[in-house]
């Protein structure tokens, strides 16, 4: 199969500095679109994917999957892009198509294996996905978004995956009027997840570890911001809350989460800690009560999240930084020490 080079910002073993390489991208089939990658935000998942937290990581990696920029190829039978178009791809960038997953919308669980825009396993090229630390990206219409016209496009990138991440199960327990939501993590996603949730209407409480962000949590929109160390705040919430979206990327007691659920109620995981979570039986049996997860959300559903965040004026809390920042991003990601999400401005490489 016929290549192109691109620029790109990549490791070669786990836990090492990224630096500048050179990857390929393949030359365009009939329905495939390439862009110039304008930005691209910095999600945990790199962190933990360029760490080898999850033990599968394929070496070398380019990371990102927030990608956001502007068309400047088609291939003969594109129909839904054109040169010069603003233009986004996520996590999902490719799938069997055929699957009973992929007929309902949800090509990440698709049946054979859904093909993610970074280090997985590469359909044409073989080896791994190189993702959006790069100045071009290559994939097939049906998995480019439509970017609308964000003011800020840089702080629109995270909506990518931080925004479908948190909006897809909003929407599926029917977060709304009426609703009361708890937010567990004030990350990427979680800070995402307190705009969306008001946008739609919910009452959102959120829970932190980070006393500076308590009064920060109220000026992004929350109802209510808990303390999650202070037991007293924390026992006001027992059995109050219709679901809670967890967004914490390491180790934690979701017990005592499951706890302040009203019966019925559902602990949705979306954070992906390297180690299993422990669930006490009595803290589910009693209530009804469900712990559940969700993956990111699918094509359709995604461009539906780009329109709404549009019309409601929601994009992510940013820190624009260079490509060669992005290290020193990192360590601070690790450290928590980001309000909220790190995007690489890509002119710089
Ligand atoms: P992030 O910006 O680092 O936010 C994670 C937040 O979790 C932190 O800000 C912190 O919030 C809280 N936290 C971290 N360590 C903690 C600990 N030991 N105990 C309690 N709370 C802790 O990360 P992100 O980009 O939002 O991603 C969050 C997680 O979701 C990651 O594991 C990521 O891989 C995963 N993810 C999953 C999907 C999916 O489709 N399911 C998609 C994207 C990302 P406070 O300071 O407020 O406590
Ligand atoms: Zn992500």
């Amino acid at each position: 199969m016929e290549t192109t080079t691109s620029k790109a910002y990549g490791s070669e073993t786990e836990g090492t500095p990224l630096h500048e390489m050179e990857i390929k991208r393949r030359e365009l089939l009939p329905t495939d679109v390439e862009m110039e990658v304008l930005y691209c935000g910095i999600c945990h998942s790199d962190l933990h994917q360029i760490k080898n937290d999850f033990g599968g990581t394929i070496f070398p990696i380019v990371p990102g999957h927030e990608i956001l920029g502007r068309v400047t190829r088609v291939g003969d039978q594109v129909t839904s892009f054109k040169v010069g178009e603003l233009a986004g791809v996520g996590c999902i960038v490719d799938s069997c198509g055929h699957c009973e997953s992929y007929e309902e919308d949800l090509e990440m669980f698709c049946e054979k294996g859904v093909t993610f825009s970074f280090n997985s396993p590469d359909r044409h090229l073989g080896g791994a996905t190189f993702g959006g630390f790069s100045k071009s990206y290559v994939c097939d219409q049906r998995y480019m978004l439509h970017m609308p016209n964000f003011e800020n496009l840089g702080a629109a990138a995270p909506l990518l995956c931080a925004g479908i991440t948190v909006y897809s199960p909003l929407k599926h327990w029917n977060a709304g009027p009426g609703k009361k939501v708890g937010i567990l993590g004030i990350g990427g996603l979680g800070h995402m997840a307190i705009k969306i949730a008001k946008a739609m209407g919910a009452e959102v409480t959120v829970f932190t570890t980070s006393p500076s962000k308590v009064e920060d949590a109220k000026r992004l929109g929350a109802d209510f911001a808990v303390l999650s160390s202070n037991s007293e705040e924390m026992s006001k919430y027992t059995a109050q809350l219709h679901f809670i979206i967890d967004t914490v990327s390491a180790k934690h007691d979701v017990n005592s989460y499951l706890n302040l659920l009203k019966h019925d109620g559902t602990v949705v995981l979306v954070g992906l800690p390297p180690e299993p979570l422990e669930v006490g039986a009595f803290n589910i049996i009693m209530g009804r009560k469900s712990f559940a997860g969700s993956n990111i959300g699918g094509i359709a559903e995604t461009q539906e999240m780009l329109n709404f965040c549009y019309e409601h004026n929601i994009t992510a809390d940013s820190e624009i930084i260079a490509m060669q920042e992005v290290n020193e991003a990192f360590e601070r990601l690790e450290k928590g020490d980001v309000k909220y999400r790190f995007v690489i401005d890509m002119a710089s490489l």
